[in-house]
């Protein structure tokens, strides 16, 4: 079989860079130890490799499709997978032991699901889909709705989904118009429409669990109005039963990629019998909704690295068995052609991809580690894991999913020609990638979102949250000889992304928050690689002290030297890209804030 990940890195960021043992200190987590988790691992990368991974190529060339009538079809191996991976608690892990869970840290869950996604990342949708629904349903719902829901849901029998978006209403939420209304018996009746909804119908599932934003007839308009409900395909009877919810699948998207995860449409009663069981409290359905998408924001950028760096390992066996060219400065035609990783430019082309997909799964993991601290801590304990786990959420979903993007492109780049054919893999991966720059909220908002929102908030306490780490990152790499050169690179890209926002934010004071916000996104950019350079030093610092010590008991000496040598490529090819971002925010002058666009003609 190929090599699809990488686990020796997964156990690197676990153990030697993120820390994972010093979660075991709190009660939540005091029954595990770094053994149990590696065996955990262990056993998701076996599930892996039999259920989801041989299942990869197959599930793209036969991809969901609609079947009439409100049914969608999916690969019968769905079922297995989802069952399966129920059965090894990768859907409810982290809830606490009295729900059946193994309270695990997000840490672990998420190194699985790290497997399962470079594996095979269309399956591994429905499983994470459903875990976080039920999250909304296990914070926020009473306790009927959680013994009704929960069961089911961590069984892998009942699917969950995320239904927010509207034909009119994508990026923007607040114009979501599907009504609920109240009735005297406790539920609400729900009529509206709901598109592009992942796993909203297939094969694999008894029932479906529609985590549903809708507005309660005569709410205010905007944010305000907006609120939370339970909404089933088939929903519970008094006797013990399902009747149907009067939820219909009225069709599904084909799509570039992601080919084995279902996009559907729904139709919340069109016969005025769709029930909804409100969560919460009314009118509050967006702020509970951001908490899950901050979740699912986070899991989208590790997806978008997990792919890429399936693609990454495509490529590197592949440049080392095909033989093609000679070396500069060999003038004997009759010498045998070389690999291709002995170019130099391939070796760029795979560094490039080395530094983007282990720096953005570095990123994720101080995320996962971030979301564990928080899970708790609480009050002032709790609130400089907030901060950055708040700064950073955007920045993973964005770096990992566009430069991921560049990166698949480079995989296909390594093959030349049978890259860009169905005989090879690298461009599932890179068609698969698309989307993460999209769902979730887009590149575009994401950018808003970090430099409208988050650079400023709580009086700017969320930056100055960030730079303290990456300060600390830069003094620990200081004190060893190998590192000081970029310890003080990192410094200075620090200083002058402080200067740019300086610089921006006087157009904010001023009274011009469009101009301010133009180019959030090229802000985001240089954010993204100055951030993933702090994940490399740090790496290259947990690196090193493997080194100093000549301790080669878990890892290879030339495994921690391929780190050094990735950060120091990173340093050099990718963090200058920074600077020209400041050039561009800085420049004085608009070209993208025209009131009319025929100069678009
Ligand atoms: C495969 C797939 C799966 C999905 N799964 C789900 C799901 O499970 N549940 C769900 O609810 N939704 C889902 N979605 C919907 C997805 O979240 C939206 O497509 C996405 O948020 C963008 O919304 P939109 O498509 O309406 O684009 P639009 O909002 O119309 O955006 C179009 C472009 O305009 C830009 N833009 C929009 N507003 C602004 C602004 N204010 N400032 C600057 N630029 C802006 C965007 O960045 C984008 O480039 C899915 C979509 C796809 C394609």
């Amino acid at each position: 079989m190929s090599r699809y990940t990488s686990m020796e890195h997964l156990r690197f960021l676990l153990f030697e860079v993120h820390g994972i043992q010093d979660l075991f200190t709190y009660e939540y987590f005091a029954h595990l130890d770094p053994e149990q988790v590696t065996l955990m691992i262990d056993s998701a990368k076996a599930l892996a490799d039999r259920d989801m991974y041989p299942f990869f190529k197959e599930m793209d060339e036969q991809p969901v499709h609609y079947a009439g009538e409100g049914k969608v079809w999916s690969h019968p191996q769905l079922r297995t997978i989802i069952q399966n991976a129920a059965e090894q608690n990768w859907i409810n892990g982290q809830y606490p032991f009295d729900l059946g869970g193994l309270q695990l840290p997000q840490m672990v869950y998420n190194a699985a699901h790290h497997i399962f996604q470079a594996a095979n990342n269309g399956a591994q949708g429905y499983i994470s889909l459903t875990t976080g629904a039920a999250r909304l349903i296990h914070d926020y719902g009473t306790s009927e709705l959680i013994e009704t829901f929960l069961p089911p849901m961590f069984d892998g029998r009942w699917q969950g989904t995320m239904a927010l978006t509207e034909p009119q209403a994508g990026s923007a939420l607040t114009d979501i118009t599907t009504v609920a209304t109240p009735t005297e018996s406790g539920y609400y009746h729900i009529k509206g429409q709901k598109i592009f909804i992942s796993a909203g119908e297939h094969m694999a599932c008894e029932n479906f669990v529609h985590l549903t934003l809708a507005r309660i007839a005569g709410a205010p308009p905007g944010l305000k109005g907006v609120s939370l409900f339970v909404i089933p395909k088939h929903r519970p009877t008094a006797g013990g039963g399902l009747e149907y919810n009067d939820v219909f699948c009225a069709g599904d998207y084909q799509k570039l990629g992601q080919r084995a995860y279902a996009t559907t449409h729904l139709v919340f009663g069109e016969h005025d019998n769709c029930r909804g069981w409100l969560v919460g409290e009314p009118h509050k359905g967006l702020s509970y909704m951001f908490q899950l998408m901050n979740e699912a924001r986070i899991g989208v950028g590790q997806t978008a690295a997990s792919v890429a760096m399936a693609a990454y390992q495509a490529s590197l066996q592949y440049a080392r068995e095909r033989s093609q060219g000679r070396k500069p400065g060999e003038k004997d035609p009759l010498k045998p052609p070389v690999p291709i990783i002995q170019h130099a430019d391939v070796q760029r082309m795979l560094f490039t991809q080395k530094a983007i997909v282990e720096g953005s799964l570095s990123l994720a993991m101080e995320c996962n580690r971030l979301a564990d601290l928080m899970h708790v801590t609480e009050g002032e304990e709790q609130r400089p894991h907030w901060l950055l786990l708040e700064i950073l959420t955007p920045i993973v979903k964005t770096y990992s999913s566009e430069q991921g993007n560049r990166s698949a492109s480079l995989a296909i780049q390594v093959l030349g020609g049978y890259g860009y054919t169905v005989d090879f893999p690298v461009q599932q991966y890179y068609r698969d990638l698309r989307i993460m720059a999209i769902y979730e909220g887009t590149t575009g908002i994401q950018s808003l979102d970090l430099l409208g929102r988050k650079m400023t908030m709580e009086n700017g306490a969320a930056l100055t949250a960030l730079a303290q780490h990456i300060d600390i990152t830069i003094r620990t790499a200081a004190a060893h000889p190998v590192l000081q050169a970029q310890a003080a690179i990192l410094q200075a890209e620090m200083e002058r992304l402080g200067k740019t926002l300086r610089q921006l934010g006087k157009f904010a004071q001023s009274g011009n928050p469009e101009r301010y916000l133009a180019d959030a996104t090229v802000f985001m950019e240089m954010a993204g690689y100055v951030v993933i350079a702090w994940q490399w030093l740090k790496m290259a610092v947990a690196a090193q002290i493997a080194l100093d010590a000549a301790d080669f008991s878990t890892q290879s000496k030339s495994f921690y030297e391929g780190k050094i040598h990735t950060m120091q490529f990173f340093f050099r090819y990718e963090l200058p890209h920074a600077a020209a971002c400041a050039e561009v925010l800085l420049a004085p002058g608009e070209l993208t804030m025209l009131e009319e666009d025929e100069r678009l003609d």
